[in-house]
């Protein structure tokens, strides 16, 4: 049994880390580099979000490899360096991971393209297989417990990804989308959808993470665990709604605030659940306190998803 799945074997629900992203903005990244190079610019800063996640009670840390396709590594002319920057990448959570004194899972996260599928839009199915596979095959070599498709909008990305991920390794892999767009992700797949599909790839999760903050996300896993009581589902939410306030995005989850979301997705679900945009390790120890603090008291809640007309016109969103 891999290692994720033996804790979740052994724990009712994870605490998962919060967003990387965020944390490289506060410790120096300028918007628009390339994350992924801190890897070997900057490991000592890496190592030091997931110590603050794994000190804030995080069972499950993902790596700083979100943009790490060579689609995205491609516009800032590092498509060569795909196997380096993710493999380092794996190598920092996983030094982090073992040093921690409690059980710690690596996740290598594997974001989106940024491109749109055929037909809609020109992006090749195969090609896409192979850069997933190109970026799993780093993650793995540097030690993952898990890959970690994450923040998808569109099922056929989801796939190419996990066919990707199975070409490089047989590490279990968990896939979430994000359901931002009223409801359904940007490209128009429901919660329910999504659950019908993703559960039918052979997962050792699946769920939604960021968006547009917790209430979102409790709709998603409201909708997915009315319709199965037994798949570990995963909630890694925005820490609320980003603003702009003078120049800069601010989110407005307190740490408090993600500490209610925490004990209700659980309720609602979720086994596996963190956050996302906007959150540092004081949310996740706020959200790891009050979950270790308070009984669970899981129920079926017949959720009223709105399902409006999809839209395609947002764009690709970024952790961060
Ligand atoms: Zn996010």
């Amino acid at each position: 049994m891999n290692k994720l799945e033996q804790m979740l074997a052994a724990n009712d629900y994870l605490v998962a880390d919060g967003g990387m992203g965020t944390m490289l903005m506060a410790a120096g990244l300028e918007q628009g580099d390339p994350p992924e190079m801190w890897n070997v610019l900057h490991p000592d800063r890496i190592r030091a979000v997931h110590r603050g996640y794994i000190e804030a009670g995080a069972q499950i840390v993902l790596t700083n490899s979100f943009g790490g396709t060579r689609f995205r590594l491609k516009l800032h002319n590092l498509q060569d360096r795909v196997f380096e920057l993710n493999k380092a990448a794996a190598e920092l959570a996983r030094a982090e991971a073992d040093a921690a004194d409690h059980p710690v899972a690596v996740g290598g996260s594997l974001g989106p393209t940024g491109e749109i599928m055929e037909p809609v839009g020109a992006l090749n199915y195969d090609d896409a297989v192979a850069g997933f596979a190109e970026q799993a095959a780093g993650l793995a070599a540097g030690g993952v417990d898990v890959l970690w498709v994450e923040t998808m909008s569109d099922i056929s990305e989801v796939r190419a990804a996990v066919e990707g991920c199975r070409q490089a390794t047989d590490l279990p892999i968990v896939a979430t989308m994000t359901f931002d767009t009223n409801g359904r992700t940007m490209m128009g797949v429901t919660p329910a959808q999504a659950y019908a599909e993703l559960s039918a790839m052979n997962l050792a999760a699946l769920g939604g993470n960021c968006g547009n903050g917790p209430a979102e996300i409790e709709g998603v896993i409201q909708a997915m665990y009315a319709t199965n009581q037994v798949y570990p589902f995963v909630a890694k939410s925005n820490a609320g709604i980003p603003e702009y306030v003078h120049g800069h995005l601010h989110y407005n989850g307190t740490p408090e605030v993600m500490a209610e979301y925490a004990i209700k997705v659980r309720n609602y679900g979720a086994r596996i659940i963190g956050a996302c945009c906007g959150s540092s390790p004081a949310h996740i120890a706020a959200m790891a306190e009050a979950l270790a603090n308070t009984p669970t008291e899981r129920r079926i809640v017949e959720t009223a998803v709105a399902e409006p007309t999809p839209t395609r016109t947002r764009e690709r969103r970024r952790r961060g």
